[in-house]
């Protein structure tokens, strides 16, 4: 087990020593294989890169990085440059029992990546080529490992786009974003990657290629790409994928206004999305979070709502339009483009916070999600909880991708434990408490970050009795139980 010496373990360790899994060192025969498959240059085995590849972007293992705790390390780390390279290290994996992890960019917040058991780490980012651009059909199938900001680019040049911009754009893949079913900020009109995907090729557990058919739509039984969109990893490596693009927009305008409280926000996004009009953005921050970002535009104590219209001029200036009936009806207050201009310059800056963290700082973001009915509730059970744990220095929420039946709450909350031994247990207290008020309230536990190591606790209260399919489909493709153990299932072998 990983643990730091001398001292009682904590709850990361807890959940490794609970996951079991017998680790068996790689035998060299096996790294052998590996090399003759990919080359020696594209094998890494160095304590620094197993260092790197240790960790993804889950705060516990900055945290444990910043504490000098230890995290459990992968044997090794391929870099295939296709699809049947992967096929043959994911064969030769599998005959040797070794586990095996997909890596995208390693931009995952939940601990996805982490090899709980050892393995090896399978980085697909060397599969990052365009492979066709289809202005008529308006499609595009690329490799899985190209990063989102550079298949962007390749749409641009084209006067295309996808739409999905995540904010962690420049460092997520697309294999990556396919595989947490992850939302972009401009999701309210494009979609999340669930509506972009047309098709997958992907390599199954024992090594086998299957690829699905792109269509407009088809009733040819259960959707076979739907089970790699949020598998993380657990069910095979998709390899390429074909996705639905758009015209790239004519017009651009964000707008924005001021409501009294979040309940009035809400209500006012609900009634925009019961119209089937699509702003691109929609975003509704609480007032410490109104305050925060949005300090010289709005009045304190109360909650700005951002819009970002784009698109066909005319569907642009009917959507602003609408918007601002619906507004003025709900009492806000038109604050201009000039705070919505704001946002589209900084959506993507992150904060230093981490950097605190060895100090003992403690912070972090859960997404989740609720039916209209439930959201304003949601909001208040959840952020009154979590204000309620010892430690906690605030939690506030946004709402940033919504739909005609409800909304995503994004909750960001900052934390200080007395002393860095005690950091981890109260990062663990605060989840805790979040996820079971979001339970109680009748909330969905994630809405685009997934799983990952993290959050598999909860999957069992999220499914109940449905959460068997989903097992009975892992134990079928890959009965070894070798895809990324511990992760979404929360169990290994
Ligand atoms: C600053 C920041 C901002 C973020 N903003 C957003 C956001 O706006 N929206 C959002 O949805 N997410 C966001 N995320 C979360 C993260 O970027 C996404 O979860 C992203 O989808 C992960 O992609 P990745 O390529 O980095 O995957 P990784 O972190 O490398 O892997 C994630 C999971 O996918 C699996 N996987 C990766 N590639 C493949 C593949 N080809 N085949 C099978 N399995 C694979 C891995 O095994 C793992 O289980 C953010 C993260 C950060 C750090």
């Amino acid at each position: 087990m990983v643990m730091a010496e001398g001292t009682a373990p904590t709850e990361f360790e807890r959940l490794l020593a609970g996951l079991g899994g017998g680790r068996r060192p790689l035998e060299p025969a096996v790294a052998g294989e590996l090399e003759r498959i990919v080359g020696p240059e594209n094998v890494f085995r160095g304590a620094a890169a197993l260092t790197v590849y240790a960790r993804d972007s889950w705060p516990v293992a900055a945290l444990r990085v910043h504490h000098g705790r230890p995290l459990p390390r992968p044997d090794a780390v391929v870099l295939p440059r296709d699809t049947a390279e992967v096929a043959d290290v994911v064969r030769v994996l599998y005959e040797a029992e070794v586990p095996i992890i997909p890596y995208g960019g390693g931009s995952g917040v939940l601990g996805a990546t982490l090899a709980v058991t050892g393995g090896v780490i399978v980085d697909l980012k060397r599969l990052d080529r365009v492979l066709d651009i289809n202005d008529e059909g308006l499609t595009v199938t690329a490799e899985a490992g190209i990063l989102a900001v550079d298949l962007e680019k390749a749409l641009d040049r084209a006067g295309l786009t996808m739409g999905h911009f995540p904010q962690s754009f420049d460092v997520a893949t697309l294999g990556g974003l396919i595989s947490t079913r992850s939302s972009g900020q401009f999701s309210t009109k494009y979609g999340n990657i669930e509506d972009m995907l047309l098709a997958v090729e992907a390599v199954l557990p024992g090594g086998r290629v299957i690829r699905t058919k792109a269509t407009a739509r088809a009733s040819t039984g259960p959707d076979i790409k739907n089970l790699f969109l949020g598998a993380e990893g657990t069910l095979g490596i998709v390899t390429e994928a074909v996705c639905r693009v758009h015209p790239r927009p004519e017009k651009r305008e964000p707008r924005a206004y001021e409501v009294d409280d979040f309940g009035v926000g809400l209500d006012v996004i609900r009634r925009v999305m019961r119209t089937g009009l699509r702003p691109a953005v929609i975003r509704l921050y609480d007032p410490l979070e109104s305050a925060h970002s949005f300090r010289s535009h709005v009045s304190q104590g109360r909650c700005i709502l951002v819009f970002v219209f784009e698109g066909l001029g005319a569907l642009v200036d009917l959507e602003a339009r609408v918007v601002a009936e619906t507004c003025s009806a709900a009492g806000a207050r038109d604050l201009g483009p000039e705070p919505g201009r704001h946002w589209l310059e900084r959506r993507n800056v992150i904060s230093g916070l981490p950097e605190f963290m060895n100090q003992g700082l403690v912070v972090d973001t859960l997404e989740v999600a609720a039916t209209w009915d439930r959201v304003f509730d949601l909001h208040r059970t959840m952020v009154e909880r979590m204000r309620g744990v010892k430690g906690i220095i605030s939690a506030s929420a946004h709402s940033s991708h919504s739909y005609t039946q409800g909304t995503n709450l994004y909750i960001t909350f900052l934390a200080l434990a007395p002393d860095l031994g005690s950091a981890e247990s109260l990062y663990y207290r605060i989840w805790e408490t979040a996820m079971e008020a979001c339970l109680e309230a009748g909330g969905t536990i994630g809405h685009h970050h997934g799983i990952g190591l993290h959050r598999a606790r909860w999957m069992p209260a999220e499914h109940g009795e449905a959460l068997e399919v989903l097992r009975r489909l892992r134990r079928a493709l890959d009965p070894k139980g070798l895809m990324n153990p511990g992760k979404l299932f929360g169990e290994v072998g």
